[in-house]
């Protein structure tokens, strides 16, 4: 099967990519400049935990090392990000400087001065410090200021550097000892044994606390998502209920999962993933979002269930918001253009050759993939707001207003994340939307309908691309839109309008 193909030949690229992978631990003096100015002279350490001691021109410094050995966490990417720590004799953080990321977000989002802001926050902190992003009013922790739309980034570079400084400090008896490593550095004998380490909750546990109230929310509306979709048909029959209640999920996911919570999912989650499995898959990266999890966790089941288009139709913020601006154009009574069928269907290619040229760039580095994931809207709308430079705000802003002339225009023909999931919809296991015999022979009044145009002709569904947004469904059971009901419904009322003339003539 070629999609299964595919796959295993996209794993194995990445498999061969992770192979390739530098050492993350040396060090050279400028480096360590980087975070000790003075350094005159490095030295690597033989102890357990791989360390440079540093010395300058009055002697010892402290030690430099860095997170991608001690404490390789994959990030947002999918891979570690590698920093240089520096740790003087005394336990305090001298510096934290970044040597190697692929970041998308810290390539394209965040300026270099709110980057240095952050770094900065590590400089006079202890080795005993549980230091953590946004945990300011958390008893027993130091809290640091995060990055606006980098939270998974900034969590994933601090627990690095938390547990890269603890186990130097442990291992060579920071803030006071001497160690036997090499002499100067480390416990000295008969020194008082150091401090016992505290437990550690991980990161992602306190963000799972501290975003309960949005988490019980998101369940709820996935339950009730779950709800609409087991009674479809009872409720498709209802359609001003149906509309209205559609009108009000998409608002939420526009509102609630995309712009209050930051939950909109991206391609780059995907190839991150699949990075992950290669170059140390870790649950502690996957947790740290908890909406973007409990999301993905739900797309994973309903694709394999109902396919894509429960994610495409009711949770992207994205598609929800182009699915509104459409509904409100037709509201006000613009017609709307669809593109002739050959070109509409020439042109679904074009997102998947998109998402075939971002598996490529990242197999070589997740920079260039981030670059070309700025085809993806969302950082900009839901991530950083508008407020970014003018070119990625126009773009964003184009497809929303193009959506109200052909409805969802980047989902059908541009965005790689719906091409993504198309490809795991053909392992689908339901099919509930219900076709009748005269669909596509001759009838046309569902394809007519479908704002995705993921109807043929010939009348079948096209699963690839069909956002189950119901309306067919709705037209399905209408015996006042669908023709082949609208022609049974006048048969029966023939036949009782003749009956009860019948009974009329009869009495008379
Ligand atoms: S195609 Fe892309 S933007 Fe459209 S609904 Fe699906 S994931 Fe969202
Ligand atoms: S109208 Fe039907 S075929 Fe078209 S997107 Fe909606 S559910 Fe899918």
């Amino acid at each position: 099967m070629p999609v299964r193909r595919f796959l295993i030949s996209l794993l194995t690229l990445f498999l061969l990519a992770s192979s390739v992978s530098a050492n993350a631990g040396e060090l050279t003096l400028e480096e360590v400049r980087r975070v000790f100015p003075t350094a005159q002279s490095i030295t690597l350490l033989n102890g357990k935990v791989p360390a440079y001691a540093v010395r300058g021109e009055r002697g010892q410094l402290g030690f430099a090392f860095t997170t991608g050995e001690l404490a390789p966490i994959s990030a947002y990417s999918g891979k570690p990000i590698n920093t240089v720590v520096g740790l003087g004799e005394d336990g305090l953080i001298k510096g934290v400087e970044i040597l190697h990321h692929e970041e998308p977000i810290l390539v394209i989002g965040v300026s270099d001065d709110d980057l240095n802001t952050f770094i900065a926050q590590f400089v006079g902190k202890k080795t005993t410090d549980r230091v953590r992003v946004g945990a300011h009013r958390r008893a027993g922790y130091v809290g640091i200021d995060g990055i606006t739309g980098a939270t998974i980034t900034t969590m994933v570079l601090t627990s690095s550097v938390n547990k890269a400084v603890r186990s130097v400090a442990e291992a060579y008896g920071i803030p006071r000892g001497r160690s036997p490593a090499m002499p100067g550095f480390g416990p000295a004998p008969g020194a008082e044994p150091q401090e016992s380490a505290f437990e550690e909750v991980p990161a992602w546990q306190l963000l799972w606390e501290d975003r309960a109230i949005e988490l019980g929310v998101i369940l709820l509306a996935l339950l009730l998502l779950m709800a609409i979709l087991f009674f479809q048909d009872l409720l498709v029959e209802h359609t001003v209920l149906f509309h209205r209640l559609r009108v009000v999920y998409l608002l939420f996911t526009v509102f609630f999962i995309g712009f209050y919570c930051s939950a909109q999912l991206s391609v780059i989650n995907l190839l991150a993933f699949f990075h992950s499995l290669t170059g140390g898959f870790s649950w502690d990266t996957l947790l740290i979002e908890p909406i973007v999890f409990v999301l993905w966790a739900f797309v994973a089941i309903s694709i394999l269930l109902w396919g894509r288009g429960v994610y495409c139709g009711w949770l992207c913020p994205f598609g929800a918001a182009q699915d509104l601006i459409s509904k409100l154009a037709n509201r006000l009574g613009f017609e709307g253009y669809r593109l002739p069928q050959m070109v509409h269907e020439r042109l679904w290619a074009i997102k998947y050759l998109i998402l075939i040229a971002l598996v490529g760039l990242s197999l070589d580095s997740m920079v260039n993939a981030a670059r070309l994931a700025e085809v993806e809207p969302f950082k900009t709308t839901f991530i950083l707001r508008f407020a970014r430079e003018p070119e990625f705000v126009i773009y964003a802003v184009a497809l929303l207003a193009v959506s109200a002339i052909n409805s969802k225009f980047y989902c059908k023909y541009l965005c790689p994340l719906g091409a993504g999931l198309s490809f795991v919809t053909r392992f689908r296991i339901f099919d509930w939307l219900r076709r009748r015999r005269e669909c596509g022979k001759p009838c046309q009044a569902c394809a007519h309908q479908c704002q995705i145009a993921a109807i043929k002709p010939t009348g079948e569904i096209i699963d690839n691309e069909c956002h189950y947004c119901l309306e067919c469904q709705v037209t399905y059971w209408d015996d006042g839109r669908c023709p082949p009901l609208v022609e049974k419904r006048k048969k029966r009322e023939d036949k009782e309008r003749r009956k009860a003339e019948a009974v009329i003539a009869s009495d008379a």
